[in-house]
C-alpha cells in the first residue's frame, strides 16, 4: 500500500489493457478510474493466444487460475503448408516445466470478463461507461480529461489506454495512422469437435499470400482466423463464409469443415494494421499504454500479453516513486519500449513473410521454416519472450 503523492490515476480505454492497468493500479493502493467509450464494457468476438509471459502477468493479479479453468493448455504449435505438410512443430506444453506456467489459448470476452469481475468484486466503482475521451490538458500537478459530451474528469495521472488510434496517443504524438500491413483478417469461431482437433493445438498453415489458423478456445469452440493480402477500405458482401470456402478450397486437414461450421454473423473482418515503435510515450503525468503505445500485428501473438506486462510496470513504478509520478512514468517507458518495440518489429517481419505469394520465395520461407526449430538461436527468441514473466513468480504473494 502506498501513502501521499499521487493517488487518482484517469485510464482511457476499458480494453484488457485498461482493466488490467486498473488491477495492478488498485491492488497498489491507487485510485484508478476507467473511462470506456462502448455504453457497454465488453472485448469479444475472436479468441486469443496469451502466452505464458502473459498467464504468469495474469498469476501476479491472482487471475491465472480463474482464466485455466476455462482456457485450454497449449500443448503443440504446429506449422505446415495449406497441403498438410509439416514445417515445424513447437513443444509449447514444454513451458509449465519451463516457465512454471503454460500458454493456453482463450476467447477474448472470456479473459475480458474475468478483468471487469475481479476489478467489479473490490466493491469501488472503477469503470464509467460511454465516456468517450476526447482529450486532455496538463499542469505540473494534474492533468484532466474532455468527454465529447462536453464534461470533464480530474486527476494525478492520464494513461491512455484507447487502443491504437486512441485519444490521448493522438493529443501526445499528433494525428499520423496506423500503418496497413498488406492483408486482411478474417476470423471467426466454430462450434465444432473434430477428430483432426486435438484439444491444445494451435495450427498455422501457410499458401501464397495467404494463411490459416486455428485453435480451440473451449471444448467444442475453436477459433479460426483467415488471413490474405488485400488493398485497404476493402468490405465484404453478404456470403463471406462462401468465399472463405473458396478461397481454401483443397486446404489440408479440417479447414473446410471448421469454415462450414462457423455462423455467417460470428465472422468479423479486420485490416491488419500497426505503427513502427515510437521513441516516446508520455509526457508530464501522461502516458500511454498497450495498443496505443505500440501496437504489435497478431504474427507473433503478443498484443494483449504486453498490455498485461505494461499495466504491472506502470504499477510498480508508480508505487516507488509515487511523490514523483512524472518521473515514474518516464522509467516505465522505457522498460516497456526496450521490451516492446522488438516485438513490433519481429511480428511486422513474420508478417512480410506470412505474405509472400512468389513460388522461389514461398520456397525460401518454407525452408527457413523448417530450419527454424530446435536451434539455439530459436531457444534464445523463445526464452526472451516468455521468460519475462518469471521476474513475478518470484514475489511471493500475489499483488
Ligand atoms: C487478428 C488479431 C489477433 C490477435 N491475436 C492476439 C493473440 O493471440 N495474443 C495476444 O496477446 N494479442 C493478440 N492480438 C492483439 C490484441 O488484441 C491487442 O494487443 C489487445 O487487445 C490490446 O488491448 P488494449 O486494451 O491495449 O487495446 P484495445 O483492445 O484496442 O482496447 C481499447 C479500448 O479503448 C476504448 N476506446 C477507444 N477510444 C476511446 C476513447 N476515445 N475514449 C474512451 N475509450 C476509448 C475502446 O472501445 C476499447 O475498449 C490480436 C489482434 C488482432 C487484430
Amino acid at each position: 500500500m502506498t501513502t501521499g503523492g499521487a493517488r487518482r490515476v484517469l485510464i482511457a480505454g476499458g480494453g484488457i489493457g485498461g482493466l488490467a492497468a486498473a488491477l495492478a493500479l488498485q491492488r497498489k493502493g491507487f485510485d484508478p478510474l476507467v473511462f470506456e467509450r462502448a455504453e457497454e464494457l465488453r472485448d469479444g468476438g475472436a479468441g486469443l493466444h496469451v502466452w505464458t509471459n502473459g498467464v504468469l502477468a495474469l498469476d501476479h493479479l491472482g487471475l491465472a487460475d480463474k482464466v485455466l479453468e476455462i482456457a485450454p493448455a497449449q500443448q503443440t504449435a504446429r506449422f505446415s503448408t495449406w497441403r498438410g505438410e509439416t514445417l515445424g512443430n513447437w513443444p509449447i506444453g514444454d513451458f509449465v516445466q519451463r516457465y512454471g506456467r503454460p500458454t493456453i489459448a482463450v476467447e477474448r470476452s472470456v479473459l475480458h470478463g474475468v478483468l471487469r469481475e475481479a476489478l467489479e468484486e473490490t466493491g469501488a466503482e472503477p469503470v464509467r461507461t460511454g465516456a468517450h475521451v476526447t482529450g486532455f490538458e496538463q499542469t505540473s500537478r494534474s492533468v484532466s480529461i474532455r468527454f465529447a459530451d462536453g464534461t470533464s474528469a480530474s486527476g494525478d495521472v492520464l494513461v491512455g489506454a484507447d487502443g491504437i488510434h486512441g485519444s490521448v496517443r493522438r493529443g501526445l504524438l499528433g494525428p499520423a495512422a496506423p500503418r496497413y500491413n498488406g492483408y486482411v483478417a478474417w476470423r471467426g469461431r466454430a462450434p465444432i469437435e473434430h477428430p483432426e482437433i486435438p484439444p491444445g493445438t494451435f495450427n498455422a498453415m501457410f499458401g501464397p499470400g495467404t494463411r490459416f489458423t486455428y485453435y480451440d478456445v473451449a471444448p467444442g469452440l475453436v477459433h479460426w482466423m483467415s488471413v490474405a493480402n488485400a488493398a485497404a477500405g476493402g468490405q465484404d458482401e453478404p456470403g463471406v463464409r462462401d468465399m472463405l470456402l473458396r478461397r481454401h478450397e483443397g486446404w489440408a486437414g479440417p479447414v473446410a469443415d471448421i469454415l462450414a461450421a462457423t455462423p455467417e454473423d460470428w465472422i468479423i473482418r479486420g485490416n491488419v494494421q500497426d505503427r513502427k515503435p515510437d521513441k516516446r510515450w508520455g509526457e508530464g503525468l501522461v502516458t500511454l499504454l498497450g495498443d496505443a503505445a505500440h501496437p504489435i500485428t497478431f504474427n507473433i501473438g503478443q498484443g494483449a500479453c504486453q498490455a498485461l506486462e505494461d499495466a504491472l510496470v506502470l504499477a510498480e513504478h508508480l508505487e516507488r516513486d509515487r511523490g514523483n509520478p512524472a518521473a515514474a512514468l518516464r522509467r516505465y517507458e522505457a522498460e516497456r519500449r526496450a521490451r516492446t518495440a522488438p516485438m513490433q518489429r519481429i511480428a511486422y517481419w513474420i508478417g512480410r513473410m506470412g505474405a509472400v505469394e512468389h513460388p522461389l520465395a514461398i520456397r525460401a520461407r518454407e525452408a527457413f521454416m523448417r530450419r527454424n526449430w530446435n536451434t539455439r538461436a530459436f531457444s534464445a527468441a523463445e526464452k526472451e519472450q516468455v521468460a519475462y514473466g518469471t521476474r513475478w513468480t518470484r514475489t511471493p504473494q500475489h499483488i
